[in-house]
């Protein structure tokens, strides 16, 4: 097989650099070793995705609309409405199982004449630009790794990297029967306990997707889940009489990084060149616009150290707020202390950047929440 463009991986990340480079003219092969897609983590998104996906043309009819997330911590809860931010056009998100929103998105990325191949890619030879898979070897004018987090094409290279203070486990499983506590229909659920967080994600079939992310990474297995669910008790309420339906899946290592995005003849895009964290549900966001914006770039011949800069920007925006989650509770002390101190500006960065809305280059606000939080921390706490 050949192609001018070999996409290894059709996850959100994948589909937006095939669809986006097919509709600018490329011949495009996209490779993934699973389709019909995996049950997979990432199912909660946030409204800046709308953006991506109604470019794309992905159908989300019969998604469950998201609106708010909602932070649960030591009994009490606070919730931001999406519709609370600094703008009127990041409100609605969707709460999507993966495996149907992958399948969507690799019907658009047929529809937009993308080859498709089931295989499993085994070996990268990047000199050559050629990949063998299980059907044969392929070569390809230029690769493009959207495989995700075991960032093949970062190990061939020795460009992966390690997060140098994020060092997180998960392990989670979908359920039945969960207790809906204060939260509005459809928002995204987290309960944080001392050692790591829960998230609760409600699906539009009734099922939910369960799991909490702890520290230190390591072990993913049964006991690891009763030990974290003995620390949280606004979790144990939640799943009183639920029934897991599934066996635990498990991640041992959830950050990673890449020391450079592109170089001659490829790229990394999405998790396959970084991942922060899954607490601000960020994941999809940063590969549909990172994705996106790699295939424009690449396709007009751009500086593809400038669309680099630009992703490392976007993730650099949520960097400060989730150390600020890890470290000593304090975004969790400015979400609570916060809605009782009144501090509206506050408030309309934080709802604004759970929203996502970091990719415009011409609005700094929720940008800005985590290059000041430090200072807005002493503001709203006082301290
Ligand atoms: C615990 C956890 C919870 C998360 N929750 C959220 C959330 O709620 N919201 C959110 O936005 N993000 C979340 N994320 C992040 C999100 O899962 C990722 O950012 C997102 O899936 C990245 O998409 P991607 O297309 O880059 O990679 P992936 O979704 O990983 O897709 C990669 C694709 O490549 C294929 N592939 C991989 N290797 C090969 C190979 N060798 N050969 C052939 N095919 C291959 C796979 O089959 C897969 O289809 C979470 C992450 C974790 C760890």
């Amino acid at each position: 097989m050949r192609a001018e463009i070999l996409v290894i991986g059709a996850g959100p990340t994948g589909c937006t650099v095939a669809t986006t480079l097919a509709r600018l003219g490329h011949d495009v092969l996209m490779i993934d070793r699973d389709d019909p897609p995996r049950v997979a983590v990432g199912e909660s998104l946030i409204p800046v995705c709308r953006e991506v996906l109604d470019d794309l043309g992905v159908d989300m009819t019969g998604f469950l609309p998201k609106h708010g997330a909602v932070f649960r911590w030591g009994g009490r809860s606070v919730r931001f409405g999406f519709d609370e931010g600094m703008r009127p056009d990041h409100v609605l998100a969707w709460q999507t199982p993966r495996a149907e929103l992958d399948r969507r998105m690799r019907e658009v990325a047929r529809g937009a004449g993308v080859r498709f191949a089931q295989t499993d890619v085994r070996a990268v030879d990047v000199p050559n630009r050629t990949v063998s898979t299980g059907l044969g070897e392929v070569e390809a004018g230029f690769l493009v790794d959207c495989g995700g987090r075991n960032q093949l094409l970062g190990r061939a290279l020795g460009v992966r990297a390690k997060h140098p203070w994020l060092k997180n486990a998960a392990v989670g499983a979908w359920h039945r029967g969960v207790r809906v506590q204060d939260e509005e229909p459809g928002d995204v659920v987290i309960c944080a306990y001392d050692g790591g967080w829960f998230w609760f994600i409600p699906f539009a079939d009734g099922t939910w997707s369960v799991g909490t992310t702890l520290t230190p990474r390591g072990p993913t297995g049964p006991d690891r889940w009763a030990e974290a669910l003995a620390r949280c008790p606004d979790a144990q309420e939640r799943l009183e009489g639920a029934e897991r339906l599934e066996p635990f899946r498990g991640t041992s290592d959830i950050s990673v990084s890449s020391t450079a995005f592109h170089g001659d003849g490829w790229a990394l895009v999405g998790d396959a060149a970084t991942f922060l964290d899954p607490v601000f549900s960020t994941g999809i966001a940063l590969g549909l616009f990172g994705g996106r914006d790699f295939a424009r770039t690449w396709s007009a011949g751009g500086d593809l150290d400038a669309w680099e800069a630009r992703c490392r920007a976007a993730v650099q925006a949520f960097e400060p707020v989730v150390q600020a989650w890890y470290e000593g509770d304090r975004f969790l002390r400015v979400a609570f202390a916060e809605a009782e101190r009144h501090q509206p500006t506050v408030r309309k960065a934080i709802v604004s950047l759970l929203a996502g809305d970091v990719f415009d280059p011409d609005f700094t606000g929720p940008r800005r929440l985590g290059a000041r939080f430090d200072s807005i921390e002493r503001m709203v706490l006082g301290a």
